[in-house]
Formats: structure tokens, C-alpha cells, sequence
């Protein structure tokens, strides 16, 4: 058994606990206000929160000014040899899991099993493997073309048959494929039901890259576990009640719009040509989401242009500054985050029965968005992580 000492937030609770945290195979044996006897007891700095949560990140795009020319040039030997030296950067920002969102075949996976494994240290990695999307639709070039209930379902199934622990499905267009309508719809309602109930059938998440209104409603509709961006129409109450009743998780990814606007005169045009008209109405979709009670979970898109890893001390600070209580940007980075993984009942929490993985703060959350870029230690499975 490990013991260690400290003042302990858990993201539910939101009251500083002082005390000892007690760790039995990597998980939470108990909180205690008294040192349990017979146990050496290593004390942790600042406040300590669950192990951080990135719901939406591309561990095969650098982040560079063209990511997508890069993936084209490079072999997979290459990508996933830089992409296990970003690993260890999620562990010193005190990131100890994420979901890998798209990545060329099924490259990440492997890299996800390694981890589990053994072999590499890092965060969890929960990895799509290839986007499924619809013939000549978003992401076409790395993903799984399919098309109608049957085909979907088959590409699910051949996804994950290759060991993907969630599944993407594209439900409009999006900004880093040229040529193509970012809210245009692309999957329809029955084609994303076919591929989510496969997908969450075998215990894999259903996330849907989701742009346009209409698209957005398809995905939910369909019972899509997560929408990520939601970025062109401006919401209608109709969405907000349906995501609410539905438990629907809104991943806004707003690092990625705000890494394309920096980076104006240096990434692609057509790039900027897209966000820039629709970054107000994404940040006031957000905030309606949020306002109406949807879950919002904490998801970069790391690897999109300017937008390197890790960058969720950046998502953080930018839903703080929508005006969202520190507490429920703990809880978009932690709580919401796991539901995003479908791991709501092992991670993101300080609780008996969790897992043990913890971030000790150099400042307090509840006070400051900043102290999410200032982490002093990182415990994996119950063990400080000495990287
Ligand atoms: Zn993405």
C-alpha cells in the first residue's frame, strides 16, 4: 500500500480535503484525516486534482502550420515515433489520459496498446484508428469511406477488429479539408445509428466531428456519445434540450479554432477563411451548452495548426474566459472528460474505487484557470511518474 499526503480536491465534491490518500493496485483504497499506520507516506505539493483528461487530440499531427501536408509526406514509422515522444509531454502536464480522435489506418492504436502494456510510458490512450466518413467526405484521405446503414456498420466492425476503443464518425464537413462544406451535412441519422450502436454495443465510445446544426441533431439522434466542435450554426433550443435529455457530451475543441486565427498569413487561407467568420458563434454555442446544463468536457484537437501537445492548460483557460465556474472547468477537464472516454466509472475522480491517477497544482483551480499550466507532479496508477 502507498500513502500520500496532501489537500485533495475531488471535482464532485469541490472541498479541499486534507489528509492521507491511501493506493492499492494503482487505485483509491480511502481518504483519511489521520496517517494510517504501517505505511511510509509521500507527501504531494499544492492542491491535488484527478489526473487531467484531453477528450480530443491527434497524437499523429504535430501542431505544426500544415499538418495535414506533413501526414502525407510522413511514414508511419515516423509519425508514431513522434508521437511517443509527445507522450511524455501529456505526463509532465499532468495529463494522464486521452482519446485519440483520428489518426491515419490504425496507426495510434498500436501505440494506445503499447502504453496499456507496458512497453511506453504515457498517458491512457482511447484511439479512434481511421474516421469513418462518408465517400469524398470529411477526412476522406486517412479514413474509412463508407456508405448507408449496412456499409457503416461494416467499416465499424473492420475498425474495431483492428482494436479501436472509440469510433469516429463524420456528421458534417469540416475546416482542414479543402474543397469541402465545413457545415454541410455528411452522414445521415440512419447511417451513424447503424456505426454508434455497433460501436457502443462492444464497448467503444461513438464520438461524431460535427459542425452544421443539422448534421449535429443527425449525430445526436442518432445516440452519438460525444459532438465535437459545433462551431457553424448558431443553437437552437431544440439541440440544447435534445443533448441534455440525451446526456449527449459537447466537446467544443476551442484550441483549435484559436490556434488557425493566430496563426492567420501562415497556416492555409482556406483554413483561416473558414474559422474566422464562426469563431464568435462557436464560443457562444459553448456557452449555451453549458448554460442549458449539456456536459461540457475539455478536448483540444491537438495537432490542428498552432495547436501543439499538449495544449489543455489553453482549452481550460479559454472556457474560463467564457465565464464558466472553476469548478465546472475541473470538472470538463476531469468528470466529463472520462464520460467523453466512457471511463466516467474508473477516472476523473478522487474517490474510492478510482484509479489513482492524480496532477498536484502549483496553484488552485478553484481560483485560477492559470494553475492548470503550473502542475508540480504527476501520479500514473498510484505512482509518481519521475520523467
Ligand atoms: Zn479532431
Amino acid at each position: 500500500m502507498k500513502v500520500y499526503k496532501g489537500t485533495f480536491l475531488d471535482p464532485v465534491e469541490l472541498e479541499p480535503f486534507e489528509g492521507y490518500l491511501s493506493v492499492e493496485d494503482g487505485h483509491i483504497a480511502g481518504l483519511d484525516r489521520r496517517a494510517p499506520r504501517s505505511a511510509a507516506v509521500t507527501p504531494l505539493p499544492g492542491i491535488v486534482v484527478p489526473g487531467l483528461i484531453d477528450a480530443h487530440v491527434h497524437l499523429t499531427m504535430s501542431g505544426g502550420l500544415n499538418p495535414v501536408a506533413e501526414l502525407e509526406q510522413m511514414g508511419d514509422a515516423l509519425l508514431l515515433g513522434r508521437a511517443a515522444g509527445y507522450l511524455k509531454r501529456y505526463l509532465r502536464a499532468g495529463i494522464t489520459a486521452v482519446r485519440d480522435l483520428g489518426s491515419r489506418a490504425g496507426s495510434v492504436v498500436g501505440l494506445a496498446q503499447a502504453v496499456a502494456a507496458g512497453h511506453l510510458e504515457g498517458p491512457r490512450v482511447i484511439a479512434a484508428g481511421p474516421v469513418i466518413t462518408p465517400t469524398g467526405g470529411h477526412g476522406w484521405k486517412f479514413g474509412l469511406e463508407a456508405d448507408g446503414p449496412e456499409g457503416v456498420r461494416r467499416a465499424t466492425r473492420a475498425v474495431l477488429k483492428q482494436g479501436s476503443a472509440a469510433v469516429k464518425f463524420m456528421a458534417t464537413g469540416g475546416v482542414m479539408t479543402p474543397g469541402v462544406r465545413a457545415g454541410a451535412e455528411m452522414f445521415d441519422e440512419e447511417e451513424m445509428r447503424a456505426g454508434v450502436r455497433e460501436a457502443e454495443k462492444r464497448g467503444a465510445v461513438s464520438a461524431a466531428h460535427a459542425q452544421g446544426l443539422a448534421g449535429i441533431k443527425n449525430a445526436v439522434r442518432a445516440g452519438v456519445r460525444t459532438i465535437e466542435h459545433g462551431a457553424f450554426d448558431a443553437w437552437d433550443e431544440e439541440v440544447l434540450e435534445l443533448m441534455k435529455h440525451r446526456g449527449t457530451v459537447f466537446v467544443p475543441t476551442l484550441a483549435a479554432p484559436d490556434g488557425i486565427l493566430r496563426g492567420e498569413g501562415r497556416v492555409p487561407a482556406f483554413m483561416v477563411e473558414k474559422t474566422r467568420p464562426v469563431a464568435e458563434r462557436h464560443r457562444a454555442n459553448t456557452l449555451a451548452a453549458y448554460r442549458a446544463g449539456v456536459a461540457v468536457a475539455a478536448g483540444t484537437d491537438a495537432g490542428t495548426p498552432l495547436n501543439t501537445h499538449p495544449n489543455l492548460a489553453r482549452e481550460l483557460e479559454l472556457l474560463a474566459s467564457l465565464g464558466m465556474e472553476p469548478g465546472d472547468v475541473l470538472r470538463a477537464a476531469t468528470t466529463f472528460a472520462a464520460r467523453a472516454l466512457g471511463r466516467e466509472a474508473e477516472l476523473g475522480r478522487i474517490a474510492p474505487g478510482f484509479v489513482a491517477d492524480l496532477v498536484a497544482l502549483g496553484g488552485d483551480p478553484l481560483a485560477t484557470a492559470a494553475a492548470y499550466a503550473r502542475p508540480l507532479a504527476t501520479v500514473v496508477r498510484g505512482s509518481i511518474w519521475r520523467g
